[in-house]
């Protein structure tokens, strides 16, 4: 079967709201490390994929999945080891009073129990969520998710959500020096609005708002503001956790604040449908009030073999180091290039975390969606994988695996540079 036959049968059994990337649809089916296959043998980079943080089929994960799926697979009504020590692990790695811990399947599950632990804990409904961001597409996500239900098909935002404006020091309302504390001002602004909320969820970093950074001091004036007004705060770490940023195991470290609710997921099982969700003693209690947690396939043991792996490769391959070092040498190479390529406006991030914002002019800030599009089917025909992001699409978004290594980030430039230079992306 050809890929013309696939993509046809996908389309007509599927329907039609799946997407493929890249305008010649990529067919996959093996991947190792930093490297994938196409169904023709044809090897690609892949510079974007942050779930499969320790490398695609990374040997030790899945020696531990294979065993443990050879052995025992049942719920968490029964005693096993696995789900204690990987909960015990992840509460370790955490500060403060975070200790107990919660599995899920996936990031969405994670964040809708965030959702129903808070507002458990406050007996209050209103949640804040930051501009652009999304939180995952179950009914009560898509509602906190303005990435979703202000896009294409969304409905608008119910009347419990608040969304605070997107603290963007690049081309948002506030920029340079000051634009923390304006940010924050007008974060203290929108609170007072509301009249009691139960949480504010935000990323730690922004992912779908385009790879942001946080000014320095945000969370911090956020989480007091929240707290001032009884409501509980939630990092969602699904994209950023697990050593991505390099200088913090966590997202919101690199913030200096401890969040009342953690929620994690993509990384965490290296491409294995597991999430968790973390959280305090008080709000754990307030959440046990009589009527049970129960998750079919959340926390079970093959699930918890993987988290368990996952882990253990981080430490051991000093992945965290790993990304800090390779993520400071890609993003100063990338700020070199920006001195030849006027479409380059903002370099960003932290770690392997990080964004190219392309505009038309430095001057106007105008964005450069269709260059954005034409870069990344590029490198996708240097057979290097990308992909954008942004409220404005016109952001390269750069997370791959967390093992790549200085060659592959020197090899993704060389090309970028390549491609940069083509009449398509001159402004
Ligand atoms: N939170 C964030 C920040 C995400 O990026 C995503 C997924 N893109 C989710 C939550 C939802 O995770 P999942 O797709 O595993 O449900």
């Amino acid at each position: 079967m050809n890929d013309e036959q696939l993509i046809a049968r996908r389309n007509r059994t599927l329907g039609p709201t799946y997407q493929n990337f890249f305008d010649r649809p990529l067919h996959l089916v093996r991947g190792a490390g930093m490297t994938l296959w196409d169904a023709d043998g044809r090897e690609y980079l892949d510079c974007y994929n942050n779930v499969v943080s320790v490398g695609h089929c990374h040997p030790r994960v899945v020696e531990a999945l294979c065993r443990q799926a050879g052995t025992l697979n049942t719920h968490t009504r029964y005693l096993h080891a696995a789900i204690v020590e990987l909960g015990e692990m992840l509460v370790d790695r955490l500060p403060g009073a975070l200790d107990t811990c919660v599995f899920t399947c996936t990031g969405s599950e994670a964040n809708d129990l965030a959702l129903r632990l808070a507002r458990t804990h406050t007996r209050r409904r209103d949640i804040i969520a930051v501009d652009h961001a999304y939180h995952g597409h179950l009914t009560s996500l898509i509602e906190i998710s303005p990435y979703k239900f202000a896009g294409k098909g969304g409905t608008g935002a119910p009347s419990h959500t608040h969304i605070v404006p997107m603290p963007d020091v690049f081309r948002g309302l506030y920029r340079g020096e000051e634009a923390g504390i304006k940010y924050a001002e007008q974060f203290e602004e929108g609170v007072a609005r509301t009249g009691g909320v139960a949480a504010f969820i935000a990323e730690s970093l922004l992912s779908c708002g385009g790879q942001i950074e946080l000014p320095p001091g945000y969370l911090q004036a956020a989480y007091r503001q929240v707290r001032a007004v009884g409501g509980v705060c939630i990092a969602d770490e699904v994209q950023v956790g697990f050593g991505r940023v390099g200088t913090h195991f966590w997202g919101f470290e690199t913030q200096g604040v401890v969040p009342d609710i953690v929620t994690m997921g993509k990384p965490i099982g290296n491409g294995h449908p597991l999430a968790a969700v973390v959280t305090t003693p008080e709000i754990a209690a307030s959440f046990a009030n009589g009527m049970e947690y129960f998750n079919t396939f959340g926390g079970n043991p093959v699930s918890c073999a993987a988290g368990l792996a996952v882990l253990d490769v981080i430490e051991e391959e000093g992945l965290q180091a790993h990304a800090l070092q390779v993520g400071n040498h890609l993003k100063q190479a990338l700020a070199n290039l920006m001195a030849a390529h006027p479409i380059m406006g903002d370099v960003r991030g932290r770690g392997l975390f990080l964004g190219v914002e392309l505009v038309r002019s430095r001057e106007t800030l105008e964005p450069a969606a269709a260059e954005a599009s034409h870069i990344v089917n590029r490198m996708r025909d240097h057979r290097i994988l990308l992909s954008t992001d942004g409220p404005l699409h016109n952001v390269i978004k750069i997370k791959p695996p967390l093992v790549f290594s200085k060659a592959e980030a020197d090899w993704m430039v060389q090309i970028l540079a390549t491609v940069l230079a083509e009449d398509a992306c001159q402004v």
